[in-house]
C-alpha cells in the first residue's frame, strides 16, 4: 500500500492526495488537510505487513518503537501493532525477540494483552497484540495525580493476578510499570502488556541504549537494579509495589537524581512507609504494599497468588463519622462493660447472702449503665440516624481490644482474622484463664460468705491458683517458640497482647511477616525448621543479614564457621551414604550365617573349608570396621547438626535482643564468640580424623 498523503480527520481513514471526499464517512476533505508529516517507521510497516493489516494510526510512542492502530480484514478486528525500528539489534536480540514472542504467545488471560503474532519483513519486527480502547495507566496517573484507593487496590489486584498466572507458567516479566498497564474505557479492567518484549529488549545493548531502561528505573527491583540476570516473580512484585505506591501517595518511592542515583536508592535506601503518607483509612492496602517494596525477595510476598489474595476484595474503611456520631462511638462497649462488671459484683454479693447495700450498689450502678445506653442511642436516633447504624457506632470494638469482635463492628485494618491460629487460641486462651481466676474467686467467697466453707471452697481457691501457677509455665513455653523464630521477648508478649487494632505494631515488616493475607488466619507454623546442614546455612545467613550494624562483624564471623561446619557435615552425610550401602546390616547378617555354618562343620574340615571360613571371617570383620566407621561418622554428623542448630539459635537470639532498645549485648555476644570458637576448634579436629582416616584407607 502506498502511503496515503492524506488521513481523514473525522475518521482516520487514509485516502489518495487527490481525494475530495472521505472514502469511508463522506467528510469533505478541504484543501486545508495538510499531509500528515512522515513516519518512516510506519511507512516501514506497511511494507512490512502488506495488505494483511490496514495500519490506521500512531496510538503511541514507547521506549522502542511504536504502537499503531490498525484493521486486520480479514477476521475484522482492530489491532495494536508494535514496530522496532529495522536497526533495532544485531541477530542475536533478533533470536532471543522470537523466542520470547513465542512464550509471551501462550500466555491466554483476561488481565493480559493477548499477543496474536510476531513477524519481520526486511529486518523490520513487529508484533501485533490485541487493541485496547483506552489510556495507560501512566497517562492516567499524569493525568490525576493519585488515584482513588478503591480502584488503585482494584487494577493493582487484576495485574497481580496476571502475574501469578504467568508466574506460574514461568515467565517473568521483568517490566512492570504504568506504561505497560492499560486500562480498558468501557470495563475499566487493567490489563498487563509488553510481556517478554522488554525482558528481550533489556538484554539487548542496542535496545536498552535507546532509552528503555532509563524510561524504567523507577519501577526496577533492587535485584534487577543490581545487575542480576536471573530474577524470579518477586521482582515484578517489587514493580507492582512501586505502580501502587506512586498511584496512592501521588509520587515515586524513589525519585530524583541520575538514573544511576535511582538505582541506589533501589538497592540502599527504605522508602518512606507508604502507610504514613495516605489517611489510615487504607492501612491495609498500604501495608500490603509495603510488604512488596521490601529490599529482600524473601520478605516481600511469597508469590503473585498472596498478594493477589490481599488485594481481591475491597478493604473496609474506617468511616468518617458525622460528629453527632462520632461523640457516641464505643460508648455502648464501654458502658456495657461497667455493666456486665456491675452486675457480676452485685450477684456475687447476693449469692453471699448479701442483700444490703454490697449487692443493691452494684446492681444500680450496672442498671444505669444500660439506661446510658438507651438514653444516648434514643437521643443519636433522634437525630435521623437509624437504630441500625447508632447501635453499630456505639458499640464498636474499643480500640485497645485484643479479642475477637463481632466483625461488623471491628476496625478497619484489624488483624484479628489474620493471626496465626495458635496465637488467637493463645490470647482466647488467657480470657479463658481470666474467667476462671475470676469465678474461683467468686467461688470462694460466695462459699466462705455462707459458711459453706471446708473443700469446696478451697476447691474454688484451687482454681485460682491453678491459674498463677500454670501462667508462667505457658509463658515460658511461649518464650522458647519466639526465641526460635526469632523474636525479641518483648515483640514475643506483644503478638499475645497487643491489640488488633493498632497498626504500628503489625506494620513491621518482620511483624506482618506472620499475619495471614487479609482475611484469612496465617496456617502455622510459622517457619519451616532447617533439617540439613545447607538449610541451617543458609537460616544462619538470612539471619546474620538482618542484625544491627555493630553485630554485623559477630554475624560475619557466625557464617563463615557455620559455612566450614556445613562443608564438613555435608562430607560426614555422603560419606554415611557410601558407608551405608557398604556395611549393609543385612549383607552382614548373611555372612554371620555363613560363618555360623561353616564353623558347624569343622569335624569334616579340609583346607578349602579353612580357607573358605577365613575368608568369610575376614570379610565380617571388615564389614563391622565399617560399620564401626559408620557409627562415628553418623555421631559426627548429629554433632555438627547440633552445633548448626545452636549457632543458629543464638544469632537469632541476638537478632531478636538487639531489636530491643535498652538492650546490653555483651552476655550474647560473648555466648555467640565462644561457640564459634569451639566450632573452629571442633572443625580443625574433625580435619584431622578425615585425614587420619583417609590415609588409612589408602
Ligand atoms: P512504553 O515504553 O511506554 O511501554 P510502548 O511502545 O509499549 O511504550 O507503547 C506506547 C504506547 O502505545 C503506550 O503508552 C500505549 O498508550 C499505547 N499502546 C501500546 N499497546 C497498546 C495496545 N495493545 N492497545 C492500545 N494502545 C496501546
Ligand atoms: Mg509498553
Amino acid at each position: 500500500m502506498a502511503p496515503p498523503t492524506r488521513i481523514c480527520p473525522s475518521c482516520d481513514t487514509p485516502l489518495p492526495a487527490e481525494a475530495a471526499f472521505c472514502l469511508m464517512c463522506g467528510t469533505k476533505i478541504g484543501t486545508a488537510v495538510a499531509a500528515p508529516p512522515a513516519d518512516p517507521l510506519r511507512d516501514v510497516l506497511e511494507q512490512a505487513v502488506g495488505n494483511q493489516y490496514e495500519i490506521t494510526r500512531l496510538l503511541g510512542r514507547g521506549g522502542m518503537g511504536a504502537v499503531y492502530l490498525a484493521k486486520e480484514p480479514a477476521l475484522d478486528r482492530l489491532v495494536a501493532i508494535k514496530v522496532l525500528p529495522p536497526e533495532s539489534g544485531d541477530a542475536d536480540t533478533r533470536e532471543r525477540f522470537r523466542r520470547e514472542a513465542r512464550t509471551a504467545a501462550k500466555l491466554t488471560h483476561p488481565h493480559i494483552v493477548p499477543l496474536h503474532t510476531f513477524g519481520e519483513a526486511d529486518g523490520t519486527m513487529y508484533f501485533v497484540m490485541g487493541f485496547v480502547q483506552g489510556e495507560s495507566l501512566g497517562d492516567l496517573m499524569r493525568r490525576k495525580g493519585t488515584i482513588q484507593a478503591d480502584d488503585a487496590r482494584r487494577i493493582l489486584a487484576e495485574i497481580a493476578d496476571a502475574l501469578d498466572y504467568a508466574h506460574r507458567q514461568g515467565i517473568v516479566h521483568r517490566d512492570v510499570k504504568p506504561d505497560n498497564i492499560l486500562i480498558d474505557d468501557e470495563s475499566g479492567k487493567a490489563l498487563l502488556t509488553d510481556f517478554g518484549i522488554a525482558k528481550a529488549a533489556a538484554s539487548g545493548s542496542t535496545l536498552t541504549e535507546a532509552g528503555s531502561v532509563v524510561g524504567t528505573v523507577h519501577y526496577m527491583s533492587p535485584e534487577q537494579a543490581a545487575g542480576e540476570k536471573h530474577v524470579d516473580g518477586r521482582s515484578d512484585l517489587y514493580s507492582l509495589g512501586v505502580i501502587g505506591y506512586a498511584m496512592l501517595a501521588g509520587r515515586l518511592p524513589f525519585d530524583g537524581g541520575s538514573a544511576q542515583e535511582i538505582l541506589v536508592q533501589h538497592l540502599t535506601k527504605d522508602p518512606v512507609p507508604l502507610q504514613t503518607l495516605v489517611s489510615g483509612a487504607h492501612n491495609a492496602l498500604a501495608t500490603a504494599l509495603d510488604r512488596c517494596l521490601m529490599k529482600q525477595p524473601n520478605d516481600r510476598w511469597p508469590d503473585a497468588r498472596r498478594l493477589y489474595e490481599a488485594l481481591r476484595e475491597p478493604m473496609d474503611q474506617s468511616e468518617v463519622l458525622p460528629e453527632a456520631l462520632e461523640d457516641v462511638a464505643g460508648v455502648g462497649s464501654s458502658a456495657a462493660g461497667f455493666a456486665l462488671a456491675a452486675f457480676g459484683v452485685a450477684l456475687v454479693a447476693f449469692l453471699a447472702g448479701e442483700t444490703g447495700r454490697l449487692a443493691t450498689v452494684p446492681a444500680n450502678l450496672g442498671a444505669l449503665a444500660v439506661a446510658v445506653i438507651l438514653g444516648v442511642a434514643w437521643v443519636t436516633h433522634r437525630r435521623k440516624f437509624p437504630w441500625k447504624r447508632v447501635f453499630t457506632v456505639m458499640f464498636r470494638q474499643p480500640r485497645s481490644w485484643m479479642f475477637w469482635w463481632p466483625r461488623p463492628l471491628r476496625w478497619s485494618g484489624d488483624v484479628w482474622d489474620r493471626l496465626p491460629t495458635a496465637i488467637r487460641r493463645h490470647r482466647g486462651g488467657s480470657v479463658a484463664y481470666a474467667a476462671w481466676a475470676i469465678a474461683g474467686f467468686a467461688g470462694a467467697i460466695v462459699f466462705e460468705a455462707r459458711g459453706i466453707g471446708g473443700d469446696v471452697k478451697w476447691g474454688f481457691f484451687g482454681l485460682f491458683a491453678a491459674v498463677l501457677f500454670t501462667g508462667p509455665v505457658f509463658v515460658a513455653r511461649l518464650q522458647r517458640w519466639g526465641r526460635s523464630v526469632g523474636f525479641s521477648r518483648i515483640d514475643t508478649v506483644k503478638l499475645l497482647t497487643e491489640a488488633t487494632s493498632d497498626s504500628k505494631f503489625w506494620r513491621r515488616p518482620e511483624i506482618a511477616a506472620i499475619l495471614g493475607p487479609t482475611g484469612q488466619p496465617r496456617a502455622d507454623p510459622q517457619l519451616p525448621q532447617p533439617t540439613t546442614a545447607q538449610e541451617y546455612l543458609r537460616a544462619i545467613e538470612t539471619t546474620a543479614k538482618q542484625l544491627p550494624e555493630h553485630v554485623q562483624d559477630l554475624g560475619r564471623q557466625s557464617v563463615a564457621t557455620a559455612r566450614q561446619l556445613a562443608g564438613l557435615a555435608e562430607r560426614a552425610e555422603s560419606e554415611t551414604g557410601k558407608l551405608a550401602r557398604d556395611a549393609d546390616p543385612s549383607e552382614m547378617a548373611r555372612l554371620e550365617e555363613k560363618l555360623a555354618i561353616l564353623t558347624e562343620q569343622q569335624s569334616v574340615e579340609n583346607e578349602d573349608d579353612r580357607q573358605m571360613r577365613e575368608l568369610v571371617q575376614h570379610q565380617l570383620d571388615l564389614m563391622r570396621r565399617l560399620a564401626g566407621r559408620l557409627e562415628a561418622a553418623q555421631d559426627r554428623k548429629t554433632r555438627m547438626l547440633d552445633l548448626l542448630k545452636t549457632l543458629w539459635l543464638q544469632v537469632a537470639d541476638l537478632r531478636a535482643q538487639s531489636a530491643q532498645e535498652e538492650f546490653d549485648s555483651s552476655e550474647i555476644t560473648d555466648k555467640i564468640s565462644l561457640l564459634n570458637e569451639e566450632i573452629e576448634i571442633y572443625v580443625e579436629s574433625a580435619k584431622e580424623t578425615e585425614t587420619i582416616l583417609r590415609s588409612g584407607e589408602a
